[in-house]
């Protein structure tokens, strides 16, 4: 046996179940494909405060590089939405790299440059082969990302609704004082069907901007390419350095469906859970509920369930809203969108707070006492598109 667990792919989901799962006591092997951490490097570029603080995190000065006060929401005639909450613009490389030191420091045995191929059950053990030959644990962690080929070759189907995975692209661009603002924006309508485009400010002269859609092939660049010239006549640009160009897939609304099997637990994006502060917190769970299992030396499907149980205690409410509000956005006229904005423009949104269920009852009932006929817009979502 290499390990009590083994975990696939260092992601922030599975740095955090490994983690979680060594304070815990258990022995624990983390593989990593990239040779490096942290490059190529991850899409991701920004994340909120109030996550973070639900992992239990603070934001490390070593990979944030700009700080903001919150976020705008645009609708297509540019009404806003502002809504204040700190957050952070990251180098997602120095963040990866920050959390591997962090791992390996509580005793994670991580090895990087190592491709995972298959899980095998061998007896009561896994053997997992390798670009670097077999190696056998007594459970596996699953977290190679959005485009999981492990959980598919055991046969789960980790997403309720694959063909929703958001397809996009961050475009690091530079030009005078454009990184200075320190409101994120994101812009909605359908000249991004199904999500958004958006402007992530990093300080100085960079910035980052980025276009997602749904249900619309896996290529964004034409609606990326379409963003560009529209975002540089709104901030008055004439010419936009860019720096470089990542691409992914985010599965936002996916809904998380089968990330149990006996001894195998999947999370992060592999599990439809999209983010990274979700992602960490999943990883939390699965690793304290990983290490009890081993310790107990009970890794059925049954006894693994106390992730499932705990993750949906904490989430599922939210994912489920979350779909339902991107699901209508998506099936909206920028008309019906613009209709929408106009009842929160201008307001002190600062009274929504709690859990999603209680920030979902604030909305209806500010949305009702404000303007009830704005409710009837929520009708786009039974339209068949
Ligand atoms: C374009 C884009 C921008 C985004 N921006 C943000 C953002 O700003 N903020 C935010 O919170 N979320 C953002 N997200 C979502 C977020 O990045 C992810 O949900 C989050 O990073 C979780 O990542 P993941 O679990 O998908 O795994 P990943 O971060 O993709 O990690 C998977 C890891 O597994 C490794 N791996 C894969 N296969 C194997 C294998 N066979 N063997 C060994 N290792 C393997 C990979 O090399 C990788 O390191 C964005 C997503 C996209 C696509």
């Amino acid at each position: 046996m290499d390990a009590d667990i083994i975990v696939i792919g260092a992601s922030p989901a599975g740095l955090m179940a490994a983690r979680n799962a060594c304070e815990k006591g258990a022995d624990v092997l983390l593989l990593e494909k990239k040779e490096e951490i942290g490059h190529p490097p991850h899409p991701a570029n920004s994340f909120f405060k109030g996550m973070l603080d639900r992992c239990g995190e603070k934001a490390d000065p070593s990979y944030v590089v700009h700080n903001l006060k919150g976020m705008r929401i645009i609708s297509p005639s540019k009404r806003e939405i502002v809504v204040e909450t700190p957050g952070y613009s990251i180098d997602k490389t120095k963040f990866d790299r920050f959390y591997a030191e962090k791992v390996t420091k509580t005793g994670v045995n991580l090895r990087t440059g190592i491709e995972t191929f298959n899980i095998l059950k061998d007896g009561g053990e896994f053997a997992v082969s390798s670009s670097d030959g077999v190696f056998r644990s007594k459970l596996v962690i699953i977290s190679d990302g959005i485009n999981s080929k492990m959980a598919s070759l055991l046969g789960l189907k980790t997403m309720k609704h694959p063909e929703d995975i958001a397809w996009g692209i961050e475009m690091e661009v530079r030009a005078p004082g454009l990184g200075e603002q320190d409101m994120f924006e994101y812009y909605v309508g359908n000249h991004a069907p199904g999500w958004k485009t958006t402007y992530a400010p990093r300080g100085g002269d960079n910035a980052a901007i980025g276009a997602y859609v749904r249900r619309c092939g896996k290529d964004a660049k034409p609606y990326l390419n379409a963003w560009v010239e529209r975002f540089k006549k709104l901030k008055g640009i004439e010419e936009l350095e860019v720096v470089r160009k990542l691409a992914g897939g985010d599965p936002i609304v996916t809904i998380p469906n089968e990330y149990i099997s006996d001894g195998v637990m999947v999370v992060g994006g592999a599990a439809g859970q999209s983010g990274i502060g979700y992602a960490m917190r999943a990883g939390q769970i699965c690793g304290d509920v990983a290490a009890d299992a081993v310790k107990k030396g009970d890794v059925s499907k049954h006894a693994l369930s106390e992730y499932r149980k705990t993750w949906e205690k904490e989430f599922k409410t939210e994912h489920y809203i979350g779909r339902i509000g991107l699901e209508t956005l998506r099936k909206m006229t920028d008309r019906e969108i613009d209709d929408m904005a106009k009842v929160f423009e201008k307001e002190d949104l600062s009274f929504i707070h709690g859990s999603a269920f209680d920030q979902a009852t604030q909305v209806f009932f500010f949305m009702l006492k404000k303007n009830p006929t704005a409710m009837l817009k929520y009708r786009a979502l039974l339209r068949n598109k």
